[in-house]
């Protein structure tokens, strides 16, 4: 359920409708807007009578929030969320670029990769230190020396950092090295992890689960939120479908459902939502042009020799080029590459 309060009710009418939530054993979530508050109630089981509240000063509407997720809902929260990672703004009139390799290797290997990112106008350097691979017998990341290299770059090329944790120990070790969490699409309906994460201060990137509905994805934005961390972004990363052309097959109508469904802002990921190099590019620019905040993008110096995600990763000099081909058409849909706020 949701209070609209009316333009004159002032803290103390909202302060008064708070705590008659507050005496049914219900949480108050107050939201100031432009022109009035709202506030917002969760941890009812059915619905809460809405003449409680009608009558009380200062109130002007009562509605009743229909979707099962609310705080991450567009029904609780009219206006974008955007979502600070270091100084780059996520959901505002800016498109984010995070690039970067699939996984730490080495430290030459981060800094060449950054250094040609950062060239490219990319906001944000992503990479592996921990990677949930298919196989045991893979590459399974450098852990902490990789979250170490990746703070080092951060340090030397004034990118931003977003790496995933895989589990709670690494959560820790991400949430004190990164500035941004990245929650994979294995883990999406790890219910404990997205807990841990709506308590870890940071901002959360959360990739839709290779099998998940939209809906899904939405409460498990919900499990993070509802832990008191607003700030996180999705990430439509491809589903896995018959089709065989592709490693999964990109959903782009899941951004203008988001948008219409959520507040939060939502990126998407080509190189896993295709898992072909020459795919990237093209895929970026439709993403660009369906109004995505953002993108997701592999980039490795020797995709060749990548110790994973090789033959999705695009390398500096085909960065470049996307990079231009998105920058021309983040323009016809009135965004820049400008992202500080
Ligand atoms: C990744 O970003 O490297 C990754 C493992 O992504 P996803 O969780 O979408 O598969
Ligand atoms: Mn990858």
């Amino acid at each position: 359920m949701l209070i609209v309060m009316d333009m004159h009710a002032g803290p103390v009418e909202v302060e008064a409708v708070c705590n008659e939530i507050r005496s049914l054993g219900l949480v108050p979530h107050p939201m100031p807007g432009a022109q009035r508050t709202a506030i917002g109630i969760t941890g009812n089981k059915g619905s809460v009578e809405a003449a409680r509240f009608e009558s009380m000063r200062g109130v002007m509407r009562v509605i009743h929030v229909t979707a099962p997720y609310k705080l991450v809902s567009r029904e609780f929260h009219e206006d974008n969320s955007i979502v600070k990672v270091g100084d780059v703004a996520i959901g505002g009139t800016g498109f984010v670029v995070m690039a970067g390799p699939c996984a730490v290797e080495s430290a030459e290997q981060i800094d060449e990769v950054a250094h040609r990112v950062k060239l490219a106008g990319a906001h944000i350097l992503r990479g592996g230190a921990f990677k949930p691979r298919t196989s045991p017998y893979s590459f399974q990341g450098m852990e902490l020396a990789g979250l170490k290299i990746l703070a080092g770059a951060r340090k030397e090329h004034g990118l931003p950092i977003v790496t995933e944790a895989i589990d709670h120990e690494s959560l820790d070790q991400v949430a004190e090295y990164a500035d941004m969490v990245q929650i994979g699409a294995r883990n999406m309906q790890n219910f404990s992890l997205l807990k841990l994460a709506g308590r870890c201060g940071r901002p959360v990137l959360l990739k839709r689960g290779m099998a998940a509905t939209l809906d899904e994805l939405l409460m498990a934005a919900e499990y993070i939120a509802n832990e008191g961390n607003p700030n996180v972004v999705l990430c439509e990363r491809g589903v896995r479908t018959f089709a065989d052309h592709t490693r999964n097959t990109l959903d782009l109508s899941a951004v203008p459902f988001i948008q219409r469904t959520s507040h939060l802002p939502i990126i998407v990921d080509p190189s896993h939502g295709t898992g072909k190099r020459h795919k990237v590019a093209p895929l970026s620019c439709a993403a660009a042009a369906v109004g995505c905040d953002g993108l997701m993008v592999e980039v490795h110096p020797h995709p060749d020799s990548a110790l994973s995600d090789g033959p999705q990763s695009v390398d500096p000099g085909q960065f470049d080029d996307l990079m231009k081909r998105v920058t021309a058409i983040i323009a016809v849909v009135g965004r820049s590459l400008n992202c500080s706020q």
